[in-house]
């Protein structure tokens, strides 16, 4: 019996060296791999895949917004003043507290959020790019320059207004960060661009954060001790999110890295795989997979979090998208057009002579005027 044990027992004791000893390779093997630096070439594309998916979720600190392939909008969380149901052609969204902003395919800008604080946006045009922050609203123009609603006399929008070579923007409580195309990041009331090689920002209530050429990241922290400038070890980074103390990095491998602030369990998303693009609210973390379910974790106080039912979200498809530039560009020039006609005493319609004194009827098309 006592032999029988034994050798049973050495059996067992062999069986499990080895499957340690397999379990050793594979993991040397996956640290190898996780440790390959993906070249300058490997990660701008991916970086640019990612970035399609970027505006297509966003969270404030009590909300979560995704963007469907249809163009429209879907939240979760307070609802505090928002209606973003009606919205219609949307190709990128914002969010800030409980606000949210919406870019649309002609390049006009649609806002909601508590009190209509800094959601004076109806006259924006030419706009590529939007940020929200938590009392004002930041677009940037085709050419470059940077348009803002709200924040005054919070310093929020200081400066802002005069920066021009812009090809992003971010922003988050009363801050506004630009990423100009020399790869240099301006920020409200600062006169210095700061780093170089930069080619992402976002901005937390207390830290700058910039992802490098690289695909290393930078952060500037303006809170010492919440440990979301703790990015040193990150690497292969294809897109950054910056929640109010903690820091979200997406890799290029479809996981997710986060460092900071983690009452709220924020930062639990080392499970999360597939991701293509991420946001952070105030104290929740959300994640896009590649099959456009989203995946949230953190503070749900609001029901900011719940998201799992979430299908269809990411951008509206190319071809779709063309379709839409055309329609509204004819639309447009409908308008135009029409315009023109009504200026020459003609009809709206068609263009043709109105006829009859009183009734004014087109003598083309017969419409009334
Ligand atoms: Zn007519």
């Amino acid at each position: 019996m006592a032999v029988r044990l034994d050798s049973e027992n050495n059996d067992y004791l062999e069986v499990l060296k080895s499957i340690k000893n397999d379990m050793s390779t594979i993991q040397k093997k996956e640290n190898r791999n996780e440790k390959q630096q993906l070249s300058i070439h490997e990660l701008r594309e991916a970086r640019e895949r990612s970035a399609k998916y970027q505006v297509c979720v966003s969270a404030g600190s009590l909300h979560t917004a995704g963007l469907k392939t249809d163009g429209t909008v879907i939240d979760v969380g307070s609802n505090n003043g928002r209606n973003i149901s009606s919205w219609r052609d949307i190709i990128a969204i914002s969010s800030a507290a409980a606000h949210t902003v919406g870019l649309k395919a002609d390049g006009k800008v649609v806002a909601v959020g508590y009190n209509n604080i800094g959601c004076n946006v109806s006259s924006w045009r030419d706009i590529i790019a939007i940020a929200r922050g938590d009392h004002h609203t930041v677009g940037l123009k085709s050419d470059g320059t940077v348009v803002t609603s709200g924040g005054e006399g919070t310093g929020a929008v200081e400066d802002v207004n005069n920066w021009h070579d812009i090809i992003a923007v971010a922003a988050c409580g009363f801050n506004t960060i630009g990423l100009k195309k020399d790869g240099t990041v301006l920020e409200n009331r600062r006169t210095n661009a700061i780093w170089k090689n930069i080619v992402a920002i976002a901005r937390g209530y207390s830290h700058t954060v910039g992802l490098k050429t690289d695909g290393t990241v930078v952060v500037e922290c303006f809170n010492v001790g919440t440990g979301a400038d703790e990015v040193g070890e990150w690497y292969n980074i294809i897109a950054i999110a910056a929640g109010s103390n903690h820091t979200v990095g997406l890799k290029a491998d479809g996981t997710v890295v986060a460092v900071g602030n983690n009452t709220s369990g924020q930062c639990n998303v080392t499970g999360w795989y597939d991701i293509i693009a991420i946001a952070a609210g105030g104290f929740h973390t959300v994640g896009l997979k590649t099959g456009g379910t989203v995946v949230a974790i953190g503070d749900n106080e609001y029901g900011q979090c719940n998201v799992s039912g979430w299908q269809g979200i990411g951008p509206v498809p190319e071809e779709v998208l063309e379709q839409l530039r055309k329609k509204l560009e004819d639309e447009k020039r409908r308008i135009e057009q029409s315009n023109q006609w009504i200026n020459q005493g003609l009809c709206r319609y068609c263009g043709g002579e109105l006829g009859g004194l009183f009734t004014k009827k087109c003598k083309s098309c017969g419409k009334k005027k």
